[in-house]
């Protein structure tokens, strides 16, 4: 009896995982068909500099709504075009977007565009990409790539060589999520950062807990030292700003500041800053 109890759990389990390949398969093709009808969109949350509270630049976030499916987190869509073998494509249409809409913006505002570990796998990867800026005329130096530990930790000396080509070409590189990923400081030291953006794992708890205080104070410390610049991630409270500006955090990104938002919002709420940028 138990025997066939056991069969049936492991039919349960296996139609489980067939049905999961299925949705994932759907997931791809609507995906494709997203990015071939110009359905894949990209978002912008603003950063901003901690002791003036002035934006300084724009994260791009990548958004798809399916009609079928609704909202899908990019942090199910992005990794599914990694596996799936069509990230390129993808990020192509994404940054090809972003790079258009920072061209209406004030030159001395940057864009912040994620890399995924794909990508840092794969050594066309600057090519590809300073192509794709110059076609659309943005100044490399007004960009800025996020990047992953565990995206540097997948194969680390080709992710080097990407990055010193980009940083080359005077596009800046920033680690993402600091602090959750499982490399080593030594990776700070191998590698060439501009910037280091403290997860908002520790933001979110600076108010409630010590440990985190003292965490984020020791990663600024750091940073100082190493004259890489800080962002401070997922700020949702005006307490949290506090304390961040007076643990000497340069930057910030987070609701409290101002949550993504389409290129045609993102230009209203910079025409409410700016003189000279027109709304459209
Ligand atoms: P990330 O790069 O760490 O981006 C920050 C995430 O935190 C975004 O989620 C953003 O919307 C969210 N966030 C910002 N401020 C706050 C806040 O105050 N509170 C809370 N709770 N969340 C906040 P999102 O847009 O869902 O993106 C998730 C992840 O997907 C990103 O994490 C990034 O790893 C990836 N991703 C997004 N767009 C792209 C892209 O164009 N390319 C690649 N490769 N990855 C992307
Ligand atoms: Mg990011
Ligand atoms: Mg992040
Ligand atoms: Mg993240």
């Amino acid at each position: 009896r138990s025997k066939r109890r056991g069969r049936g759990q492991i039919t349960v389990y296996s139609h489980e995982i067939a049905q999961e390949m299925k949705r994932a398969t759907q997931l791809e093709q609507a995906l494709r068909n997203a990015i071939i009808a110009d359905e894949v969109d990209v978002h912008f949350q603003p950063i901003v500099d901690l002791r003036s509270d002035a934006v300084v630049g724009f994260e791009a976030l990548a958004r798809w709504c399916d009609a079928d499916l609704g909202y899908v987190s990019p942090s199910v869509f992005v990794p599914l075009a990694e596996e799936r073998g069509f990230i390129d494509a993808l990020a192509e249409v994404l940054l090809r977007k972003a790079a258009q809409a920072a061209l209406s913006w004030p030159k001395e505002l940057f864009l912040s565009f994620n890399l995924s570990s794909a990508q840092l796998m794969d050594p066309a990867t600057s090519t590809r990409l300073l192509a794709i800026v110059g076609q659309v005329g943005l100044d490399p130096r007004r960009l800025e790539l996020e990047i992953t530990e565990t995206a540097v930790m997948a194969d680390a000396d080709v992710a080097q060589r990407i990055v010193s080509e980009l940083r080359a070409a005077g596009v800046r590189v920033s680690l993402d999520d600091f602090g959750t990923g499982q490399s080593s400081l030594g990776r700070l030291r191998d590698f060439s950062f501009d910037k280091v953006k403290i997860d908002r794992a520790f933001v979110s708890r600076i108010s409630a807990d010590r440990a985190s205080e003292h965490i984020v104070k020791a990663i600024v410390s750091m940073c100082e030292g190493l004259e890489l610049e800080v962002v401070a991630e997922g700020i949702e409270h005006s307490s949290e700003a506090l304390k961040l500006k007076a643990l000497g955090c340069g930057m910030g990104q987070g609701y409290f500041y101002g949550k993504p938002a389409d290129a045609v919002a993102t230009m209203r709420y910079l025409s409410q800053r700016y003189r000279d940028v027109a709304a459209r």
